[in-house]
């Protein structure tokens, strides 16, 4: 059984260490403020126009970004509905999730959600919480039909990840995005933003949290602080910016990796 532990981080909130990735799931320098600073805020959903919002959450976790989105909005004092589809393959954090407390507000949100990771579903004051369990690559498929005003893309990185960050998934994701709705994440890495990019989305740099690079944002649409032509020129032009890709999106993450990496090595040989 692959290890797992809780850590503190900076803003002294917990994270989760999985001995199954060889990370935690948040940046040490501040998990829960990673949530808001990373998605909730750049995704401007709380300034979205609209009379419902939808917003799909990649990779629950210890439920994070669910809490600060809830929370946020209530602080705004917003009646509108919110639907908030979380997508996780791993039903094991209970106990790390029931251990957690922030000793303020926000307890009562994470009750909540803690409830709600145990029966699926769940309703606060008109805020309706989804957590499909299963790989997301197949959950999205069961979403067509919804578009999301925000996604919060939030695996872990791509290198340990790399199920969820090939082209073909985001060409997924793009079906479920609606009209000037926003993809948050915290990789910049120029193989995801070239992924995006092959998906077919406009990229801009997100925000930098604590010591992270900047994330990145995707829409269909244009997009603030959006990279130049030549920017993207350069990330498409460059070998290694090669995206993972996962036709059937049910590949094992060795194989993506190992196909990635046999692809740089082809049109490095052609080359010669
Ligand atoms: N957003 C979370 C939070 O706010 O606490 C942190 C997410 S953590 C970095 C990444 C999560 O993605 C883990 O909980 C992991 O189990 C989940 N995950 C990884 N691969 C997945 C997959 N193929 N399908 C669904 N969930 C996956």
């Amino acid at each position: 059984m692959k290890k797992k532990y809780l850590l503190t981080t900076e803003d002294g909130t917990a994270t989760l260490f999985l001995e199954e990735y060889e990370q935690a799931m948040h940046s040490m320098s501040g998990a829960y403020e990673e949530s808001l600073l990373k998605h909730i805020i750049p995704s401007g959903i709380l300034e979205c126009e609209k009379d419902i919002l939808n917003v799909l959450d990649v990779g629950f976790g210890l439920g994070y970004n669910v809490l600060a989105l809830i929370n946020e909005f209530l602080n705004k004092n917003d009646t509108r509905k919110l639907n908030i589809y979380s997508l996780e393959k791993d039903r094991n954090f209970m106990e790390f999730i029931n251990s957690i407390t922030f000793n303020d507000s926000r307890d009562n949100i994470y009750s909540f959600i803690s409830e709600t990771y145990l029966s699926g579903e769940g309703n606060l004051n008109g805020i309706n919480l989804k957590i499909l369990f299963d790989d997301a690559r197949k959950s999205i498929k069961n979403l067509y039909g919804t578009k999301f005003h925000a996604i919060f893309q939030d695996p872990f990185s791509p290198s340990k990840n790399p199920e969820l960050w090939s082209t073909d998934y985001f060409i997924e994701l793009k079906k479920l995005l609606a009209e000037n709705g926003i993809i948050t994440t915290y990789s910049s890495a120029d193989h995801i933003r070239r992924a995006m990019i092959e998906a077919g989305f406009h990229i801009g740099r997100g925000p930098s949290v604590g010591k992270k690079r900047e994330g990145t944002l995707a829409s269909s649409c244009n997009i603030t602080r959006e990279l130049d032509k030549d920017e993207i020129k350069a990330i498409i032009n460059n070998i290694k910016s090669m995206p993972y890709e996962d036709p059937g999106l049910n590949a094992e993450r060795e194989t993506i990796l190992e196909n990635r990496l046999l692809k740089i090595k082809n049109i490095k040989n052609n080359i010669k």
